[in-house]
């Protein structure tokens, strides 16, 4: 019997990356070694899609017994510097990876440069003083062939001396560039005479101003992982175009040496693109720019240190990863995927607590004044082993506003006058009426509560429709409580940013004002939660009883507790849109 079992369970399939590195050691490419790298530009904080690429990297290299570095693609001075690269690396290893050497294009710049060079004595690259605008002018379309380049055909000498130029600082940025001369006919347009070399005099944040002339991507990418023996150099499908041109500059570099069993491959997959959410580190910063969020790691964002912040914990994204996969096409994944992952992963570790968010007052009236019971609430009951902790329960409690309705509909298992109610492990109560103010607002509910009713004891078996969390009003601790939506109000930012951008003719912050939600964050500061989280630090995980998962945010001290809504306990919103 348990034979057929094991026959029968399913084994989870090798998605199409691990299929082409299990026939590639299967064929004894690359010595049977596996080496992958994750190649972030440090121009921005890290993404959930690059969480993506990160669970790949460095998973394939964890799967087969090989190695994952991480290397900075530092080509661009401009926009690059150290907050970001230790920004990255804190978040690579907060996700649950270790990477075996850090390394950095920048550490390449005078490999390149030499490769650079020796491209130009073989008459495979020139100078080309044009401006930008004419370089484009003559490149053709797919289906059109570009015109050269009247520098084409520049003297080697000359082009050495106009590079050693480009390099001394004494010309100006956009004045020229160095090109590699294939073919302005080739189909692929990135083989019309790519650019590879260009000027930018803004010192850089490892080489300082020793270089003014910077490789671009398609010549320091291919090579970096070429130089440092990468296998399997896994990239998103943009770059699809781009391979050739990665698979020529290898091969230019090793002179035609027979690499088919010793080389650095590109392979693409889809990027991760989510719904109601936009990624791209370019956005990113305008967002933090224009102060649209509080910075990199505001809770509404998309970043590594923003779903940190907000909650979510490692072990979530990395099953939401999981759960997404990856193929060959584009994707809009679902963001209730995300929050199922996190609500999943949640409801294992996060300890119960009971948390009003919008308090009124309930006075228990046959409840002795000055009178306290220390009660047991379990910490959690999905791991028995978390044990429990204490709670205060006495006269006067906070409930939910909600969770009393004077004139209820049938339904309405909660306070209404007459009905009956668990208080979560207190007793049972049976409201009598409330006080209201002058406008008719309720200021106070009443309720009786009914002896033995708690657990355990002879009456706690009375039956009851609804159970209802509360804290005690004068043990209670006021907390500030932050409730996210959605930053923006369209399924599809990335493709509504691009439309408003071609169409309207918007500046991408024009149009990324006309798609955000408003309401993305409320603020409750008039909340209250139970004694036990007074000595909360930041990024504690709880569930607050029938509102949701919440964590300490770093804003929290003991004084003024402020928490964030990490996801509620079910998915509402999908309900709310039908
Ligand atoms: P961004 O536009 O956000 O800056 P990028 O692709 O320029 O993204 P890099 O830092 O250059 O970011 O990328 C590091 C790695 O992360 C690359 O291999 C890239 O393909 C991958 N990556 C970036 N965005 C995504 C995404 N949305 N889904 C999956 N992988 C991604
Ligand atoms: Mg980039």
């Amino acid at each position: 019997m348990k034979e057929i079992n094991e026959e029968v369970t399913p084994k989870k399939s090798l998605n199409f990356i691990e299929q082409i590195i299990e026939k590639d050691l299967e064929e004894g490419k690359n010595g049977r070694r596996v080496q992958t790298r994750f190649p972030p530009e440090p121009n921005g904080y890290l993404h959930i899609g690059h969480a993506k690429a990160i669970c790949l990297d460095f998973g394939i290299a964890e799967k087969y017994g090989g190695v994952c570095n991480l290397r900075f693609d530092d080509t661009n001075p401009t926009k690059e510097n150290m907050e970001y690269v230790d920004a990255i690396m804190e978040d690579i290893k907060w996700l649950g990876f270790q990477w075996k050497n850090v390394y950095y294009a920048s550490d390449y710049f005078q490999q390149l440069w030499d490769f650079a060079v020796e491209l130009i004595k073989e008459g495979k690259a020139y100078i080309d003083e044009q401006t930008p605008e004419e370089i484009a002018a003559q490149k053709g379309t797919p289906t059109i062939p570009g015109t050269n380049s009247p520098y084409r055909d520049r003297p080697i000498e000359e082009n050495l001396a106009l590079f050693d130029k480009m390099n001394s600082g004494e010309l100006e940025e956009g004045s020229m560039v160095l090109r590699a001369k294939i073919d302005m006919a080739n189909p692929n347009m990135h083989f019309r005479d790519p650019l590879i070399y260009r000027i930018v005099k803004t010192p850089h944040h490892r080489t300082g101003d020793k270089w003014k002339a910077y490789p671009l991507y398609d010549f320091a990418h291919g090579q970096s992982d070429f130089f440092e023996g990468v296998t399997h150099s896994l990239c998103t499908l943009e770059f699809v175009s781009h391979r050739p041109l990665y698979d020529l500059f290898i091969d230019w570099l090793k002179k035609g040496e027979d690499l088919d069993d010793n080389r650095s491959r590109q392979y693409e997959f889809n990027k991760l693109n989510l719904n109601y959410t936009l990624l791209s580190k370019r956005n990113l910063l305008a967002l933090v720019n224009e102060g649209l969020v509080s910075g990199w790691d505001d809770p509404r964002m998309p970043t590594i240190c923003g779903y940190r912040r907000r909650g979510y914990t490692p072990e979530s994204i990395r099953m939401f990863v999981d759960r997404i996969g990856y193929t060959l096409y584009d994707a809009l994944n679902d963001m209730a995927l995300m929050e199922s992952s996190v609500r999943e992963d949640l409801n294992k570790r996060a300890t119960r607590v009971s948390a009003v968010v919008n308090p009124v007052k309930l006075i228990i009236t046959n409840y002795p004044e000055g009178q306290t019971e220390e009660l047991d609430a379990i910490n959690n009951p999905e791991d028995l082993e978390a044990g429990s902790h204490k709670i205060v329960f006495s006269r006067e409690l906070w409930i939910e506003r909600e969770d009393f309705m004077e004139d209820a509909p049938k339904k309405y298992f909660r306070l209404t006058p007459g009905n009956e109610v668990r208080l979560k492990n207190a007793y049972i109560v049976k409201c009598t009426g409330c006080k209201k103010d002058a406008a008719g607002n309720v200021q106070e509910v009443y309720a009786e509560y009914i002896p033995l009713t708690k657990t355990g004891e002879p009456e706690s078996n009375r039956k009851v429709k609804g159970t209802i969390h509360w804290v005690s009003v004068s043990h209670a601790i006021k907390a500030e409580v932050r409730m996210y939506d959605r930053l923006w109000k369209i399924e599809n930012p990335r493709d509504e940013l691009a439309r408003l951008q071609k169409e309207e003719g918007m500046t991408p912050v024009e149009a990324m004002k006309q798609m955000i939600n408003e309401n993305s964050l409320e603020i409750r500061p008039n909340c209250y939660v139970e004694a036990f989280l007074a000595d909360t630090k930041p990024l504690d995980h709880f569930q607050f009883q029938r509102i949701g998962y919440f964590c300490t945010d770093k804003d929290s001290t003991p004084d003024h507790l402020v928490f964030n809504r990490t996801v509620s306990l079910k998915d509402t919103w999908a309900k709310l849109q039908k």
